[in-house]
């Protein structure tokens, strides 16, 4: 950060809705507080901070585009135009749905074990419908949704771009058959490293090894008339490739790589599956990642979900936006619990008014719930290094803390500013 200005050389905006609730395009900060201040605007979130004018007032419109890079654990985002990103940020998923509906399923069978007589019911599980998806997986899915449509509400986003795959699957349903050769430095090529990367699960074929820089590596090497096609190629860490030197994988020790070279990568992940299906679902374009991967190592950008996503949504040198992290919150807690006393499983039916997670107010300041206690009519509150435990009836609403979540995230500058700040 800028020492003297506090400027972290990120550009932050506020999103900005006309009359009729309509994304315009967002704002600075300072322009936002001279319209609150001239009443020609309100405050309609907080999270993130979004304003909607009160005067009528004409469209601009530009292309906006959306990029979404969705992972596993996190998924980046960004709303990039032709001068500067808007929005960018990561946000969390969930990964705790299976747990939870272990516990529901655990309790559910404790009640259901205390019937005299239980009708059996064990033929009545084959009613998955075409398209059925795992809870885990269906929740990562609306997710997905939810966080575009968000987004969407409070950008003027006029295309969303989602990265479906590492590499075309279609394309490379056999590159085995097809014949597509590896040649450094094309685009095909980074498409057979991913496709390699992905069948080989990202290990190093001979020692096992993760989390290294990994090599494209011949089995029958090239010196001694080894084809570049793919069922000659695997994937290696930099020490085994050395080592390996001009022998065959036979000749190295490993003939049961050569086997698994020969097998084809059949699957196009589940993941993706799910990927092409949140593009129908939001009417969204494709990209793959190798093509991502190309594009940016070519502008020079570390590898990360929120980076990946200003690529795909056609980012280069645009100015970059302050980054956002969103997480999601559970309003209530379904599953069944142990009741206080440890003894039988209870469920909760009384709700109080305020729940840890959300957001309220008390004298004019700005307070988050971390506890409740005393039947809900007592919570405790923290605001900065602020703890105290406080009557509801002095505290007002501002928000629940339910849903997306955004978080400002202060991260360290994109450029590298000297030791005294200031240039
Ligand atoms: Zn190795």
């Amino acid at each position: 950060m800028d020492i003297q200005s506090g400027m972290t050389g990120r550009d932050l905006r506020v999103p900005v809705l006309n009359m009729r609730n309509e994304p315009l395009m967002p704002t600075t900060p300072g322009r936002a507080r001279k319209l609150l201040k001239q009443n020609k605007a309100r405050v309609i979130s907080s999270n993130p901070f979004t304003i909607q004018l009160l005067y009528a007032t004409g469209e601009t419109k530009q292309p906006v585009r959306l990029g979404v890079d969705s992972g596993y654990k996190r998924t980046g985002f960004s709303v990039v135009t032709q001068k500067r990103e808007l929005i960018s940020g990561e946000a969390v998923i969930r990964t705790d749905i299976p747990k939870l509906n272990q516990e529901k399923s655990m309790y559910r069978r404790g009640r259901r074990n205390k019937l005299w007589y239980r009708q059996p019911r064990f033929m009545n599980r084959g009613n998955k419908k075409e398209g059925w998806l795992a809870p885990s997986i269906n929740h990562k899915l609306q997710t997905h949704v939810k966080l575009i449509e968000k987004l969407k509400r409070i950008l003027p986003i006029t295309e969303t771009v989602i990265e479906v795959a590492s590499f075309d699957a279609q394309k490379m349903q056999n590159p085995e058959i097809s014949g597509i050769e590896y040649r450094q430095g094309e685009l095909q090529g980074y498409e057979i490293r991913e496709y390699l990367l992905e069948k080989f699960h990202r290990t190093c074929v001979y020692c096992g090894k993760t989390n290294v820089p990994l090599e494209i590596e011949h089995l029958t090497p090239r010196s001694r008339g080894g084809p570049d096609t793919v069922n000659n190629l695997a994937i290696s860490c930099h020490e085994c490739n050395q080592r390996k030197n001009n022998l065959t994988a036979e000749e190295f020790g490993y003939p049961e790589v050569r086997k698994m070279a020969l097998v084809t990568l059949r699957d196009a992940a589940f993941m993706n599956t799910v990927r092409w299906k949140l593009t129908h679902l939001t009417g969204s374009a494709h990209t793959f990642g190798y093509i991502t991967k190309k594009n940016r190592i070519s502008l020079g950008l570390d590898k990360s979900h929120a980076n990946d996503a200003f690529v795909i949504a056609g980012g280069t040198d645009q100015i970059r936006a302050s980054q956002y992290e969103i997480s999601q919150r559970r309003r209530n807690n379904r599953s069944l619990q142990v009741n206080r006393k440890g003894f039988m499983p209870s469920i909760r039916r009384k709700r109080y008014t305020f729940q840890p997670g959300d957001i309220v107010v008390h004298s004019h300041e700005r307070f988050s719930v971390i506890g409740v206690h005393s039947y809900g009519k007592s919570i405790v509150i923290k605001g900065g290094e602020m703890k105290m435990d406080i009557n509801t009836k002095k505290v007002k609403l501002v928000k629940y803390g339910k849903g997306l979540r955004f978080t400002a995230q202060f991260l360290p500058p994109l450029k590298k500013v000297g030791i005294l700040g200031g240039s």
